[in-house]
């Protein structure tokens, strides 16, 4: 199996072993080692300004976004949310569900949000601002240092999802003026899905330290204390932490963050390459490193999908929703090769021979 989905994507080898071993208890000094090692290294490759913190909450993305939205923003803010897709979308819901104040801004089909379109929201009485920087559902990367400086201009309280970003895009919170990060283990992280991180800077830790919060699992106060002795107030997901910590200190090892980018880069790149002599065309014009849109110009796009997976052994990702049969997605996340990226352009070229795109 080749898995070109978003997540969870292709596992290496040496941190597939690792989920094969014993799971260890973890209220030891060693694993409080493992963690700390694991809040340095997301403090470095998410390049958060100096005591700046990570929380990792066990569960998926969505877990971390919801503590995110529900631990620095309440009933006085007035949130700016970036609704350009169902995980922009997200972000909505959770702000109805806590009651949260808020307006949408809607990016035009397949396009940033743009600093004109942002300006119709300049000098409102808005406190807060919550994007995905890229968002999955579409493949369309938002062009963040509009959205930095309209944040730094109106004094927002910013809030990124990172999570199909993170490692695949040039990112630097401190520089950004980003207040809060969020990610998860099971997209560029390549290690299997359970748990989100939420980096938080002095600022945010400061707003969450300040602040009432109607849930035990996802008040972050815990979270952060508990992280000062390397530790976790509940059960965590003992063995994907030692994944992720793996994960990490290889990434380290192989040069750091910006490189780990440049790889996942020249993936998508070759992908890109390709892809142009075979009858798709790219739907987003302001792509990602992690992930690329396509609608076949000939053919459903869910039947491919589906074809790709039943015939050929290789998984893309499909669309939900209205766009199931137009579009579906080729993830460059995880541990895939440019031979991969051969295998997948040649199962095109066999469908074409069978005129099935
Ligand atoms: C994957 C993803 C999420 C999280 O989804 P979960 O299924 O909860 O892990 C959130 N936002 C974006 C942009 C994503 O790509």
């Amino acid at each position: 199996m080749i898995n070109f989905t978003v997540g969870p994507v292709m596992i290496s080898k040496e941190i597939l072993e690792i989920g094969g071993q014993q799971v260890p208890y973890f209220r030891t000094a060693e694993f409080s080692e493992v963690m700390f090692e694991n809040e340095k290294l997301m403090n470095k490759f998410a390049k958060a300004p100096t005591d700046s913190r990570t929380v990792f909450i066990t569960g998926s993305g969505t877990a971390a976004m919801e503590a995110a939205v529900m631990n620095v923003f309440d009933k006085y803010d007035k949130v700016l949310i970036v609704d350009g897709g169902s995980f922009g979308h997200r972000f909505v819901q959770l702000c109805e569900i806590h009651q949260i104040p808020y307006e949408i801004v809607v990016p035009e089909e397949g396009c940033s949000i743009t600093k004109k379109q942002l300006s119709n929201f300049d000098n409102k009485d808005f406190t807060g601002f919550l994007v995905n920087l890229d968002e999955t559902s579409k493949g369309v990367l938002y062009d963040i240092d509009v959205i930095s400086d309209f944040c730094r201009r109106n004094d927002l309280f910013l809030v990124v999802d990172s999570i199909s970003s993170f490692l695949c895009d040039e990112f630097d919170m401190d520089k950004l003026n980003v207040q809060v990060m969020i990610t998860g283990s099971q997209k560029a992280l390549a290690c299997p899905p359970g748990v989100s991180m939420i980096v938080l800077s002095p600022q945010a830790v400061e707003r969450v330290c300040s602040k009432k919060v109607e849930s035990m699992y996802f008040d972050l106060k815990s979270a952060l204390k508990n992280g000062e002795r390397g530790q976790t107030p509940f059960t965590p997901a003992v063995g994907i932490l030692l994944q992720i910590n793996a994960r990490l200190r290889q990434i380290e090892k192989n040069g750091g963050v910006d490189q780990e980018i440049m790889h996942t880069a020249s993936i998508a790149k070759d992908f890109r390459s390709k892809i142009e002599r075979l009858p798709f065309e790219i739907t987003s014009k302001s792509l990602s490193n992690a992930v690329t849109p396509l609608h076949p110009l000939n053919g459903s796009a869910y039947d491919i999908f589906k074809r790709l997976k039943n015939e050929y052994g290789i998984w893309v990702c499909p669309n939900g929703g209205e766009l199931s049969e137009k579009v579906f997605r080729v993830g460059h996340i995880g541990c895939l090769t440019f031979e991969d990226n051969d295998k997948l352009i040649e199962a095109f070229e066999d469908m074409q021979r069978r005129n099935l795109i």
